[in-house]
């Protein structure tokens, strides 16, 4: 089976800005929190917990053993090393599992506990016993899918009984194949002819269906047809899942068609705030300039961990080769490259074999780097339009108030234009950016 990579084919591209990695940068965002992400996200928000009936009692665990698991599966769940549930498994897992079925949408960030939650749900409720399939799931790519069927064989290890199939592109079964597989996990055009042309899978006999991702899921054209499609062949006893990171207006029309009478459970993120970190602004005539004003800067934002951001890759290029001409070792993360090798750029940053890491906005979006202590806004972010924004501003350099250690920020100016985004920016969040001489560093140290 060859596998479609989520690398971009515009290998070379430089001028392309972050925006426009954008689109189709979903997919390869979420797988990439995937693969560095180890534990889970901390977060000291409640869940908001919407039941269908709002009479019956509301059941939450505190642990996996009032889950009353099969123990072959609660064994895997503790050699995961999981101790407890996580704050959306909490109230997810007893509507999951209860009898008679519930559905339930659930959103929450990556990191929460999300899929290991459905993938409980999923080794559960098939009966090993039984050959044929059991329980869908759709991913909106391969590699997700691929992450997801990871998780089931982890879960899953003591109870091997238990089979599962990916339903993706390259996996060609013969025509007539009956699946004795209960699991079936898979990207939505696959799995709709699974179902329908080549029917290897009776859908009348499928027990739950998951939709993971379904935010990633709709920003394909097609995927939300095609799910459908597969959700209405499906028995309407089945029960049905949706889960997502996060909730506009399009995902949640999307998750009311698809799942019927739901429970629905959103953990809010946590808030970013700017009251712990010192904001300053260098003013500069130049990219050149600028450049040297960082130099000035270096030895100073090096005590810490350091992420430089630009706005265009090709911006981003020249400063880490700048850099590293000048005998600094930066580490470079850029949309040209694949995943796998994002990833490992991240980890080795995390690790702090590099201490400085240049990137684009959409490059290092979402990824929570903590011990992070300064940001350089090397281009100041503003969007398609020159506007200045605002809230990649605040994520990038806001702190959690969990996380809420001290932080430095510094952006550079180079044009009345940028000068222009910074007051914009200033007066928005009404926290005054001080102006920074580079030649006289000690206000920062
Ligand atoms: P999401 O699907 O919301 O992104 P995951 O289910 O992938 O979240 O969980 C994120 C990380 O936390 C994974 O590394 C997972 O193994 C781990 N994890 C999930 N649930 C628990 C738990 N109850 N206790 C400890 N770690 C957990």
């Amino acid at each position: 089976a060859t596998a479609a990579t989520l690398s971009k084919t515009e290998v070379g591209d430089g001028d392309k800005t972050g925006e426009e990695d954008d689109k189709d940068d979903k997919a390869a965002q979420s797988l990439l929190n995937k693969l560095i992400r180890s534990n889970l996200v901390n977060t000291t928000n409640q869940v908001e917990v919407l039941q269908r009936d709002p009479n019956s009692p509301l059941y939450s665990v505190k642990s996996f053993e009032e889950l009353r698991l099969k123990p072959q599966l609660l064994q895997g769940v503790y050699a995961m090393g999981f101790n407890r549930p996580s704050k959306i498994q909490e109230n997810a897992l007893p509507m999951m599992l209860a009898e008679p079925p519930q559905n339930l949408i659930a959103q929450s960030q990556s990191g929460t506990g999300k899929t290991a939650a459905f993938v409980l749900a999923m080794l559960s409720h098939v009966n090993p016993n039984n050959k044929f399939p059991q329980c869908l799931c759709v991913s909106p790519t391969y590699e997700l899918a691929l992450q997801t069927g990871k998780v089931i064989e982890q879960m899953g290890q003591y109870y091997s009984e238990v089979k599962l199939v990916y339903a993706i592109r390259g996996n060609k079964l013969p025509r007539g194949t009956q699946l004795e597989e209960q699991i079936v996990i898979g990207t939505p055009g696959t799995m709709l002819d699974w179902c329908l042309k080549f029917k290897f899978i009776d859908p009348k006999k499928i027990k739950v269906f998951v939709l993971d991702e379904a935010d990633v899921m709709i920003a394909t054209q097609g995927h939300q047809d095609q799910s459908l499609r597969i959700q209405r062949m499906l028995n309407k006893q089945c029960q049905m899942l949706l889960f997502s990171a996060t909730f506009e207006e399009t995902v949640w029309n999307f998750a009311q068609r698809m799942v019927p009478e739901p429970n629905i459970i959103k953990l809010k993120r946590e808030e970013e705030t700017l009251d712990t970190i010192k904001q300053y602004y260098v003013l500069c005539n130049s990219k050149e300039e600028k450049f040297m004003a960082l130099c000035n800067i270096y030895g100073a934002i090096t005590i810490a961990q350091a992420m430089i951001f630009c706005h265009t890759r090709k911006t981003a290029g020249w400063l880490a080769g700048e850099l590293s001409r000048e005998g600094h070792q930066v580490a470079l993360l850029s949309g040209e490259m694949q995943v796998e090798q994002r990833a490992c750029v991240i980890d080795r940053f995390r690790e702090g074999k590099e201490k400085v890491l240049v990137t684009t906005n959409v490059c290092a979006r979402g990824i929570d780097v903590e011990q992070v202590s300064v940001v350089i806004n090397f281009d100041l972010p503003v969007d398609r339009d020159g506007n200045p924004d605002n809230e990649t501003y605040l994520h990038r350099i806001g702190r959690t108030g969990r996380f809420g250690k001290r932080g430095l920020a510094i952006n550079m100016v180079d044009s009345k234009f940028s000068m222009n985004v910074l007051t914009k920016i200033q007066d928005h969040f009404n926290k005054k950016i001080e102006k920074l001489d580079t030649d006289d560093l000690d206000e920062i140290e």
